[in-house]
């Protein structure tokens, strides 16, 4: 297809004007984590999001490492899209009901060309949350993790695979799909159906983007003062070394937050599968 022209563009609602360098379309486990990393990276990234993640409807997320009693999974996914947010992930709530690519001004950087999507690679349409009104969000790179809809990438040329009511992404194991810039992962991927694999996958799509864009990256280590440096080292691309005064802040600041989310029931009703109830977001009666 032929692409968009970069005048073409005309930006809504954002707090930056312009390409982004990420656009993560679901804004469910694997989706946010991984923004959190792409984000970490340096690279300016938005996710939108229509709905809500299918965690949601879990009673109580019992197999997440970390939570050695379990934890409520809307609980859970609030902190998740809270640590986003602090580490610059950028959220708008709409549906992406279309993506094609997109050409700089120069005729440059198609993602189906097969370059190395340096230059401008996407353009979404993206539905309001009402519905009734449109806008478009150009991004260099779109990692898909809108687990139960790939409809918006129809007008690309990217390998599917369909299994009775479900549609995967083809990838190399990696994310990287057959289009160039365009990436996938989660359930959408086609990974087993729990959090942490989700979750997992992910971090290893947000780093593999970070990779293909060239970005100095290293390990995204927070490490005691001194680990690189006494050793003679320059702290590595992506690492951190802290002080002992910086590290406690930072623990009493974690402890905090985490005594206030886990200081009462989380105030989101339960809910179950939408078929089960004529409530059409499947809501479960409180006590
Ligand atoms: C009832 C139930 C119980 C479960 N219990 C557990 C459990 O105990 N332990 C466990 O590990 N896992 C459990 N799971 C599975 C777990 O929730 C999923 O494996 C995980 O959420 C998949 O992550 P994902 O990011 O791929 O998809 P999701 O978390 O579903 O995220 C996808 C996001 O994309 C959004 N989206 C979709 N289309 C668009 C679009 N066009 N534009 C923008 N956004 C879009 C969706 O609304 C959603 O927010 C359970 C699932 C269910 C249904």
């Amino acid at each position: 297809m032929s692409g968009r022209s970069e005048s073409d563009i005309e930006w809504n609602g954002a707090s930056t004007t312009g390409v982004r360098e990420v656009l993560v379309v679901g804004g469910g486990v694997a989706g946010l984590t991984a923004a959190l990393f792409t984000a970490r990276a340096g690279l300016d990234t938005l996710v939108v999001n229509h709905g809500e993640s299918i965690l949601r409807r879990n009673a109580h997320l019992e197999n997440f490492p970390g939570f050695p009693a379990g934890v409520n999974p809307r609980l859970f996914a609030d902190m998740l899209e809270a640590q986003t947010t602090r580490n610059g992930v950028d959220h708008r709530t709409g549906r992406v009901a279309g993506l094609e690519h997109f050409e700089s001004a120069d005729g440059e950087g198609d993602g189906a060309s097969g370059d190395d999507a340096s230059g401008p690679g996407f353009v979404a349409t993206v539905g309001s949350a009402e519905g009734d009104d449109t806008h478009e969000v150009a991004a260099e790179r779109v990692v898909v993790a809108s687990w139960s809809d790939v409809d918006y990438l129809d007008g690309l040329d990217v390998d599917l695979r369909e299994a009775g009511s479900k549609t995967y992404v083809d990838e190399d194991g990696f994310g990287r799909t057959s289009v160039a810039g365009l990436y996938v992962a989660g359930r959408s991927a086609e990974r087993y159906h729990q959090a942490i694999v989700s979750a997992g996958h992910g971090a290893e799509v947000g780093i593999t983007l970070v990779h293909d864009s060239e970005t100095p990256f290293y390990h995204d280590w927070v490490t005691p003062e001194g680990y690189f440096t006494d050793r003679g080292r320059e702290v590595p691309p992506g690492c951190e070394e802290v002080s002992e005064t910086e590290r406690r802040a930072r623990e009493r600041e974690s402890m905090a937050a985490m005594r206030e989310y886990f200081s009462e029931l989380h105030a989101e009703r339960q809910r179950t599968h939408p078929s089960l109830v004529e409530d059409e977001v499947g809501r479960v009666e409180e006590e």
